[in-house]
């Protein structure tokens, strides 16, 4: 029991003020991305290149990329400018972790330059495996991974291919690798004691009825959040990538699988979808406030 209060209590203060995984922190914390990874490494069918990441983003909007010294630039300036700035992720546009020269190069800045910023990251997870070290080595203590799908049949209707090994996958053998990956890499971040948000797309019709098992699953292996997203398919935005047509749940779909899902589990419900270079409280975006142009002009 004694172990047990000390876990809670370790997992206490890593959330205590992180505005995405702690409820209460989200009206006193704020968090940024910094959009420094415009690669990818798989396609989603939900996914417009055009627009952010839609892993965790809203697409809509193109977030400025950024160099990494930009990044660290203009995470120093924001977290001067706004006090309540505890959480420093990299979320896109593209994956993390198909960018990790640049992703871990803004990393290893800010640990030194800013060590009181907590790191995360989120990411589809293709890649975790072989850089959980790295992770735990750069003192990041959140990650994200989008989960769609245990079911490489499912997937196949989920993600038309991925870049594996120097060449393109296609079909059920490249989900059946992504979903392999994704798994292994929870396994690994949890054995490391590093907090797991799982992300998933709800698209009704293919993976819906499905993600209560994603959930059971990833909370027996220790993910510490789960939060089901709607898919957002908004035709103003273009068609997407191979799901034309494809709507998005209504938001009372949306919340009977979230309570479907709940049991045990914690269950993100206060999730804005922000975009890569999102600034702020969560539901405030101040991005456009600290573009770098006006970061540059700030000195
Ligand atoms: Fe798009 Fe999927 Fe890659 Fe995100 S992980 S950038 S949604 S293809
Ligand atoms: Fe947090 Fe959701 Fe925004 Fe990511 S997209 S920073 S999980 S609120």
């Amino acid at each position: 029991a004694a172990q047990m209060n000390l876990l809670a209590a370790d997992i206490q203060k890593k959330v205590q003020d992180h505005p995405c995984y702690s409820e209460q922190a989200h009206h006193h914390y704020a968090r940024m991305h910094v959009a420094v990874a415009p690669a990818c490494n798989i396609q989603c069918n939900y996914c417009n290149r055009k627009y952010d990441c839609s892993n965790e983003s809203r697409p809509g909007v193109v977030s400025e990329v950024l160099t990494p010294a930009q990044a660290v630039k203009k995470t120093l300036a924001v977290a001067a400018a706004i006090p309540q700035m505890s959480v420093l992720g990299i979320a896109g546009p593209g994956d993390a972790l198909a960018n990790p020269a640049r992703t871990f190069s803004v990393f290893r800045e800010l640990q030194q330059r800013a060590p009181d910023l907590k790191l995360c990251l989120s990411t589809n997870g293709l890649m975790l495996p072989e850089y959980v070290e790295q992770i735990a080595a750069a003192n990041v203590d959140h990650v994200t991974i989008t989960i769609n799908c245990l079911d490489p049949d499912i997937g196949a209707r989920i993600y038309p291919w991925i870049f594996w090994d120097h060449r393109r996958i296609r079909g059920r053998e490249a989900a059946e690798i992504l979903i392999a990956q994704q798994q292994k890499g929870l396994e690994m971040l949890v054995a490391r004691g590093i907090l797991v948000k799982v992300n998933s797309v709800m698209i009704p019709g293919i993976n819906d009825e499905h993600l209560k098992e994603v959930s059971r699953v990833v909370r027996a292996k220790g993910a510490f959040l789960h939060n089901v997203m709607p898919l957002i398919s908004d035709p103003a935005h273009g068609t997407f990538f191979g799901l034309a047509g494809q709507r998005g749940p209504s938001s009372e779909e949306l919340q009977a699988l979230q309570d479907a899902c709940a049991g045990d589990m914690n269950m993100m419900r206060h999730c804005r979808q922000c975009r890569a270079d999102a600034v702020g409280m969560l539901g405030e975006d101040r991005g456009d406030e600290f573009s770098m142009e006006k970061v540059e002009a700030m000195e």
